[in-house]
């Protein structure tokens, strides 16, 4: 039987996006989101008020030839095969160093610890990134990194302590350990890596800690002080794995399914009516960073990041959270990817695929009629890279 080399976005789009379709993302098991578009009103359907996706990439996706679960019924090779590509991937991690991710040239933007939240906020949105290292320039010092659960935590201080609503404005990011004490948060550890050392090392530590991002930091040889370097993230490693290990994820042939990779019980959604602040207590709760966002027949309709919650105190405009979901949305900004779904029957090679070739931060596994049955975060596939076959229990069970 010919293998079908597609990638799950390739089959998901195989043709021109749909004319009037916002952001559809460059690549394969992207679906297009309508409606993400900031600069004018949502564009409305019969019967739909809010954005919905306009050409779920399963009612476009032949059904799976050869890249099915009938690949397996000679398991045996395909495990050797499939093991053979992790311990190729997993050397391959362990002879470069967290300094190669880096592209020849970067921007990094480094946060004094004494800035202004608020300003903090702005400087995020206007430079269009989500994340910044933090530096405490008394004592010269990496002081951490800020990202949206910072905001989260902002968030939720606000929700516990509504009288503090005019103090909030001048709270500096040195403030932000004190709320995480406020709201009884257990404070994220501030890891960190030196450059020089082995990737693999680095991904450990991510998967130990959750963290789903890491700053490399370096000593300067004649002060004697911390230098932040970058900040390298789970994307980047898990991109820089399929660009340069093609030879290897070309062979982990399994579907998703039978590998289990992703969450597929006790999925925490919301509908587009749902408010933001809602959605944020879901994140918080289950201590996630998307909630799908599904109709009343469960069909997958948009996804809610964590990093959406930034467009939405922009200005310090909390009491906006409690508008729709389909509002916030509305606001991405406009060079949105699209989301990126995939099948249970996609294998672990068409994953590395589109992370090869798109930006993909997670992926939303969806049935033939775009129905919601699970999701895989990029942790789940770095930790089933790393992990899949090792003794580690110290990790897995996080
Ligand atoms: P992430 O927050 O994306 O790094 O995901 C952390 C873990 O939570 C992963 O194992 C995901 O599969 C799982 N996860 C992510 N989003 C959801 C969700 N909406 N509902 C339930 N589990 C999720």
């Amino acid at each position: 039987m010919e293998d079908d080399a597609r990638t799950p976005a390739e089959r998901a789009h195989p043709g021109p996006a749909t004319e009037g379709s916002a952001p559809v993302a460059s690549s394969p098991t992207t679906t297009s989101v309508a409606g993400t578009n900031s600069s004018g009103p949502l564009p409305l359907r019969h019967g739909h008020e809010f954005p919905f996706v306009v050409a779920p990439s399963s009612y476009l996706r032949p059904k799976p030839i050869s890249r099915t679960m009938s690949d397996n019924r000679a398991s045996g090779p395909l495990d050797k095969e499939q093991m053979q590509g992790l311990r190729g991937v997993r050397e391959f991690l362990k002879v470069r160093t967290s300094y190669d991710v880096l592209p020849l040239s970067f921007r990094l933007v480094v946060l004094d610890n004494n800035l202004l939240i608020k300003k903090s906020l702005n400087i995020l949105i206007q430079n269009g990134i989500v994340s910044a290292p933090l530096w405490d320039s008394q004592n010269s010092a990496f002081a951490g990194l800020l990202t949206s659960t910072d905001f989260i935590n902002v968030i939720q201080y606000y929700c516990q302590f509504p009288d503090e609503i005019a103090h909030i404005d001048q709270f500096r990011l040195s403030s932000l350990r004190d709320i995480e004490r406020a709201i009884g948060v257990l404070p994220l550890e501030t890891v960190s890596v030196h450059p020089m050392r082995p990737l693999y090392e680095a991904c450990r530590r991510m998967l130990k800690t959750r963290a789903r991002r890491i700053p490399l930091v370096d000593r300067d040889d004649e002060t004697g002080r911390e230098m932040v370097v970058s900040v390298i993230t789970q994307y980047r490693i898990l991109k820089f794995i399929a660009v340069n290990n093609e030879q290897y994820t070309m062979l982990l042939k399994k579907p998703v399914r039978e590998l289990g990779l992703g969450t597929y019980k006790d999925l925490a959604t919301a509908t587009m009516g749902s408010s933001v602040l809602d959605v944020i207590h879901l994140m918080v709760k289950y201590n996630i960073s998307a909630v799908p966002i599904i109709d009343e027949n469960n069909k997958v309709l948009n996804l809610f990041e964590a990093v959406d919650v930034i467009p939405c105190i922009k200005g310090g405009a909390y009491d906006e959270l409690s508008a729709t979901v389909g509002e916030a949305l509305s606001r991405r900004a406009e060079e949105f990817g699209g989301i990126y779904t995939c099948n249970e029957d996609d294998r672990l090679d068409a994953i590395f695929d589109t992370i090869r070739k798109s930006r993909v931060h997670r992926l939303i596994v969806v049935d033939d009629d775009n129905r919601l049955k699970g999701i895989i975060s990029l942790s789940d596939i770095l930790k089933y890279v790393l992990l899949y076959g090792e003794e580690d229990d110290d990790i897995r069970g996080n």
